[in-house]
């Protein structure tokens, strides 16, 4: 099929560049300017595939300052769109170890006994401190709090009703058709029939921190020098029905540190309509082997200053996706013959602001003003074309501006928690004049085998029958560890505190469609033999992939919910010296059905 232009995902950054192109698509109708080179005589082809079965199933916690989302929709009040609310409070919290299970570097420690003091003193349980202030680079004053997935949805609809562009969910896109270095469009993944091809003289690739698409960019086009997709992290969230009781106001905004893990980041963020979303985010820096997010999610909900607030709550939805946390460090070629990048995947995401959606919006609006000219000049979509419009327009806004400021600000994260926190103030209250940079290993790299992260905790001989035993009864082992550290087991109460496999049913069933194939592939069985980390078992965010007693892990695809944590937990290498892993994370149909997420 030949079209004009084609777009890889539908997600806020494709948002801000449909909602863009559509609007002077309408303007033009009736005219010859932006008429179809594809189809002469008919208006723009401009056509829009997105994975999900719907176009409403994106997950994000989102707090977003919305600045490139309310210029794009002046006079529109956003606080309208469902579940969103106006930012109204803002926390930073410490939470500290009630139960003293988690693997506190000696700071943390003394910060704990001192929360522990001060909470004596003022006759609190709460194990907590609340900062006397949020620092200014984390404050979203003024911003909203959304539900992702009503958001797309909304924005869907606007796009729709110019009739200029089609949408179609449920599409996944399998790869770009690359010829004589040229993306020439896209293969649209196999369902039954084989996937079609689709020609454009521009494709649009948004699909995301883990799309197939932009990754096979990279590995075709290569990375600008010295730039690489290091880090990483799964954010895993909850969508919470609050107890009649609950004092907790609409747009309320919580950061928490410190708890359940050091490493680990957690948010509370409250919608209209006692909603909350809550969540956490498990980075790739965390050297656990058995780093998983469900059930310290579980831990974090059940933290004395947490539990108050959500106690008699009920688990609406519940999913999980991977963020792109390399931010500048991990932008790839914007433009190219053929195609453009935008959102997450184009190293937008602020990893200094912990804001990703309105980035990605206003790369989308970029890019969407930059083709405009271009249409109207009748100049074709070439690397230098796109240089010129969409880059430039990129390189002179605040998304530029700040990801500079952030570009190295969570290095120190690299060598501890401590050095990370004192990295980001230093960047934050500095401009990024002050950073406190170092290397980025590979996460494969940083994941040392279970005998050496437990030492000292748990001896090598009970580990390796754990493991085994584990393996026989196909478990994941970060259950017993947790256990064995001091992790209390989770009180389920039927509600809001369920198993992962009832969360997985209760919070947006997951759905294959029969027939494919498989999107999460074990690219070398026999690294998997003889890996001591398998931790793409113990990430998963869908109980999807198995241990086996061979070592070599199963996956089942009726269970993916599509976070891409796999993609970078894995602990080997492909090949030696290599930034791939053992996984690959393909095109693939299915995944939650959430639209709330
Ligand atoms: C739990 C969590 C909390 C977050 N909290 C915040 C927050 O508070 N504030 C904030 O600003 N940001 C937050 N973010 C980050 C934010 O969600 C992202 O930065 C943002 O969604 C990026 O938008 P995007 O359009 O680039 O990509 P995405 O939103 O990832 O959209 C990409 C789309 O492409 C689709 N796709 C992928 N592959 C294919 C394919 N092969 N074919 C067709 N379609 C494909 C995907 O299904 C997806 O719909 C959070 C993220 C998570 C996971
Ligand atoms: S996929 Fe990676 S982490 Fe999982 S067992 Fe294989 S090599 Fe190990
Ligand atoms: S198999 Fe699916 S659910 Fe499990 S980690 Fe990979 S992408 Fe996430």
């Amino acid at each position: 099929m030949d079209a004009d232009i084609v777009c890889v995902g539908f997600g806020p950054a494709m948002g801000g560049f449909l909602t863009t192109l559509s609007r002077e698509l309408q303007r033009a109708s009736g005219s010859t300017s932006l008429e179809s080179m594809a189809a002469p005589g008919l208006p723009l082809q401009v056509m829009c595939y997105e994975r999900a079965d719907d176009v409403a199933f994106g997950v994000s916690g989102v707090v977003t300052r919305a600045r490139a989302i309310s210029d794009s929709f002046p006079g529109v009040d956003l606080a309208q769109i469902p579940m969103a609310a106006r930012v109204s409070e803002e926390r930073v919290i410490y939470l500290g170890d009630p139960l003293g299970a988690s693997r506190r570097p000696r700071w943390m420690r003394l910060a704990d006994g001192a929360v522990r003091k001060l909470n004596r003193v003022r006759g609190s349980q709460a194990h907590a401190i609340e900062l006397p202030w949020t620092p200014s680079f984390l404050h979203k004053q003024g911003g909203l709090t959304f539900s992702l997935g009503q958001f797309n949805q909304w924005v869907a609809n606007q796009v729709l009703s110019t009739g200029t562009v089609q949408i179609w969910p449920g599409t996944p896109v399998a790869s770009a058709v690359i010829e004589q270095n040229r993306v020439a469009g896209v293969r649209l993944l196999d369902q039954g029939g084989p996937g079609m091809e689709v020609r454009a003289q521009l494709t649009v690739v948004g699909d995301g921190p883990v799309g197939p698409v932009g990754r096979q960019l990279d590995e075709q086009f290569g990375m600008p020098d010295g730039h690489h997709q290091r880090e990483w992290a799964v954010g895993m969230k909850m969508v919470v029905d609050l107890a009649p009781e609950s004092q907790l106001r609409p747009g309320t905004v919580w950061h928490t540190i410190g708890f359940p893990e050091p490493e680990i980041f957690g948010f509370l963020y409250v919608h209209p309509d006692r909603v909350a979303s809550v969540g956490i985010f498990v980075p790739s820096w965390f050297d656990s082997p058995v780093r998983t997010a469900y059930r310290y999610l579980q831990h974090w909900m059940l933290h004395p200053y947490i539990w108050p607030h959500l106690k008699g709550g009920r688990l609406r939805s519940w999913g999980a996706k991977t963020l792109g946390e390399s931010g500048r460090q991990g932008e790839p070629c914007l433009g190219g013959d053929g195609y453009a990048r935008i959102g997450e995947s184009s190293g937008c995401t602020n990893v200094l602001t912990g804001s990703g959606v309105d980035e990605a919006w206003l790369t989308g609006v970029q890019l969407g003003e930059g083709v405009i000219e271009l249409l109207r000049a009748k100049r074709p979509f070439t690397r230098r074309n796109l240089e010129d419009t969409y880059v430039q327009r990129r390189r002179r806004s605040w998304v530029e501006a700040e990801s500079m400021v952030a570009a190295h600000a969570r290095d120190g994260f690299q060598k501890g928690v401590l050095r990370g926190f004192l990295g980001m103030a230093l960047a934050g209250m500095s401009g990024g004049k002050l950073t406190l940079r170092g290397e980025i290993r590979r996460p494969q790299d940083r994941l040392n085998g279970l005998e050496e992260f437990f030492k000292g905790r748990i001896p090598a001989a009970e580990l390796r029958t754990m493991r085994e035993r584990c393996s026989v009864e196909g478990k994941s082992l970060h259950g017993a560890l947790m256990e064995m550290c001091g992790w209390p087991a989770i009180p389920y109460d039927g509600q809001l505190l369920v198993s992962h496999q009832d969360a997985l049913l209760m919070g947006g069933k997951v759905q294959a469609a029969p027939g494919g194939e498989d999107h999460v592939v074990f690219l070398r069985p026999e690294l998997c033999e003889v890996c001591g980390a398998r931790t793409c078992v113990e990430i998963c965010s869908g109980q999807a992939i198995t241990a086996t007693a061979s070592g070599r892990p199963t996956f089942d695809r009726e269970k993916c919910i599509h976070c891409g944590a796999c993609l970078w937990s894995c602990a080997q290498s492909l090949e030696e010296g290599s930034e791939r892993t053992n996984i690959a994370f393909r095109a693939g149909a299915g995944g939650l059905h959430s639209a709330e997420n």
